[in-house]
């Protein structure tokens, strides 16, 4: 298990403990204050920083230097961790209500405007009245409408993840590709570590693969690689994320998730 698990897991996975949800937990701490504040401001500050951060990225000395500050700063603030549909799921299944949100992300790297995120215990007439101007779309999803959007997203490879808002405090899920500011600072800069890879790590069945290389341009991490000689996929353990959208798109059932705490110094 993660270290938040041990930290804010009450002895299972620190996501599917209730406490980390409640109502009591929010009111501490000035979270609401933070967390109007850090979705207020996301675009001004991240559209900033994320072209410099780009920059600071090609300055080795310098990016492990700012990727320590930013990293022990972001564990008590606003942290991630890639979760499985199946998780994210149970995750739903503990809600009172979930809240369909504009992407700030996207907007920032691309401009555009969709709505992939999902705020969890939410209620939308309260400080989001304060969110971006392409707030237009607040939407109140019902439990199952949730779950048949969270399996399209999954079917078109976004990758799903918890975030906090003042740890341990988690507030949304969200469905992402490269466009996420988290995947450019985490995955392909590396400038920037706020997001744990999942509790889970893919493997691919030999017996059943038939290397038919679908999987390939579903994973969004680049841990998958064909082997011309053998006829068949791998998955890079070190690389992998173990977020399993590589499984929706593989008519053999040849890939499965297995616990990444099976396996002797897997990076987190
Ligand atoms: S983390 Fe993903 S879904 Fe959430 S705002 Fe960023 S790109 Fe959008
Ligand atoms: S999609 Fe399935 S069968 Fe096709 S290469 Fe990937 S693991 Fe093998
Ligand atoms: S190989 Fe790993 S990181 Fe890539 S899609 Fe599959 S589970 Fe996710």
């Amino acid at each position: 298990m993660c270290e938040f698990c041990t930290r804010h897991g009450e002895g299972q996975k620190w996501y599917l403990t209730m406490s980390n949800y409640s109502r009591e937990l929010w009111e501490q701490k000035g979270r609401e204050d933070f967390t109007e504040h850090f979705m207020a401001r996301f675009e001004e500050q991240y559209g900033k920083s994320v072209a410099t951060l780009d920059r600071i990225a090609n300055k080795p000395v310098l990016g492990r230097i700012v990727r320590r500050m930013v990293t022990r700063r972001q564990k008590t603030e606003h942290w991630g961790q890639i979760v499985p549909i199946e998780d994210a799921e149970r995750i739903l299944d503990m809600q009172d209500s979930v809240v369909r949100l504009p992407c700030v992300c996207r907007q920032v790297t691309t401009g555009r405007q969709e709505r992939y995120c999902f705020g969890l215990g939410i209620d939308p007439s309260g400080f989001l009245g304060e969110y971006p101007d392409y707030s237009h779309s607040l939407e109140v999803l019902g439990k199952d409408e949730s779950r048949k959007l969270l399996r399209l997203f999954d079917k078109q490879g976004l990758v799903h993840s918890i975030w906090t808002f003042k740890t341990p405090y988690i507030g949304g899920i969200c469905n992402c590709d490269q466009d996420c500011v988290a995947y450019r600072l985490n995955v392909k800069s590396k400038l920037m570590k706020n997001m744990f890879r999942a509790e889970y790590v893919g493997l691919v069945d030999w017996d059943l693969c038939n290397g038919c290389k679908k999987c390939l341009l579903q994973c969004q991490f680049g841990a998958i690689h064909h082997s011309v000689t053998m006829k068949r996929v791998t998955i890079d353990t070190m690389q992998c994320y173990g977020c399993g959208v590589c499984r929706t798109v593989c008519d053999k059932e040849a890939i499965r998730l297995k616990a990444r705490t099976d396996f002797a110094r897997l990076p987190w």
